[in-house]
């Protein structure tokens, strides 16, 4: 009776996740929001309200930073101080003295990735910050970051981008089959490719120095973004080039060159 009890279980639950899997419809075209859609309706960057706008306008992910408080909560801001409070030295208490100019407080990762749940259509692109205070300490935010993402199950949403070499390959050791894409700009497809990386995420100047490198990562099975690329002119080239994702500020820009192209 167990066993007859437990392939039913199994079944059901083989069932439920085939019917999951089959719901994640991702947007497919190319723009990522920087720190959320936030612009152009002067939402805060990287708050909840930046979020849901990159998920309303359609957007193929949306962008955000991670700090990790002296206390070992993983926060969502940009800068590496909040109000005037370093995040690294602060508590998270500490940094809940303090509100964004929305009222929003300022988000921890779960709150931020259980709101990004939420829907399916819109990837979460995760950046977790470089400590300034250590290597041992950025690769503990890389390390806590994919753990985060994990216990909540939202590893079908996330991507990673990091700065930190050391804390990507940190996060691409916590799980190999963590998509982590590199910020930096100085390592070369091949080398990524080598450290077992997803992609890279570069600079616009720097891929206007190296533009092969867009067709080099792409021959590797690498991914290709750039970052921030806010201007016409850089969007239309970017595109010309094949890259796969590109990184703004102005989403709806892009949206609209995009639909000039069709
Ligand atoms: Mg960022």
């Amino acid at each position: 009776m167990n066993l007859l009890k437990n392939t039913f279980l199994l079944f059901c639950s083989v069932f439920i996740s085939i019917t999951c899997l089959g719901q994640m419809k991702f947007n497919s075209n190319k723009v990522i929001a920087h720190r959320g859609a936030w612009k152009a309706n002067s939402f805060p960057q990287n708050s909840l309200a930046s979020l849901k706008e990159a998920v309303k306008l359609g957007c193929e992910g949306s962008e955000f930073d991670v700090w990790m408080t002296a206390d070992e909560v993983l926060v969502v801001n940009h800068d590496g101080d909040f109000m005037g409070m370093e995040i690294e030295h602060s508590t998270y208490a500490q940094l809940l003295s303090q509100k964004l100019p929305n009222g929003e407080k300022i988000p921890t990762l779960e709150e931020y990735l259980k709101a990004g749940k939420k829907q399916k259509t819109t990837k979460l692109i995760l950046e977790f910050k470089p400590s300034k205070i250590s290597v041992e300490r950025s690769e503990r935010v890389g390390e806590m970051a994919v753990k985060t993402v994990h216990r909540l199950k939202a590893q079908k949403w996330v991507e990673y981008i990091t700065f930190s070499f050391e804390g990507g390959k940190k996060a691409i050791a916590t799980d190999p089959k963590a998509k982590v894409a590199y910020l930096n700009g100085e390592k070369s497809p091949a080398e990524l490719k080598e450290a077992g990386f997803f992609g890279f995420d570069y600079n616009i100047r720097i891929l206007r120095q190296k533009p092969e490198w867009i067709q080099e990562a792409k021959a590797l099975g690498l991914t290709t973004n750039s970052w921030t690329v806010n201007t016409a002119e850089d969007m239309i080239w970017l595109l010309d080039q094949g890259i796969d994702l590109i990184t703004t500020d102005e989403p709806e820009l892009l949206f609209r060159i995009l639909k000039d192209k069709e």
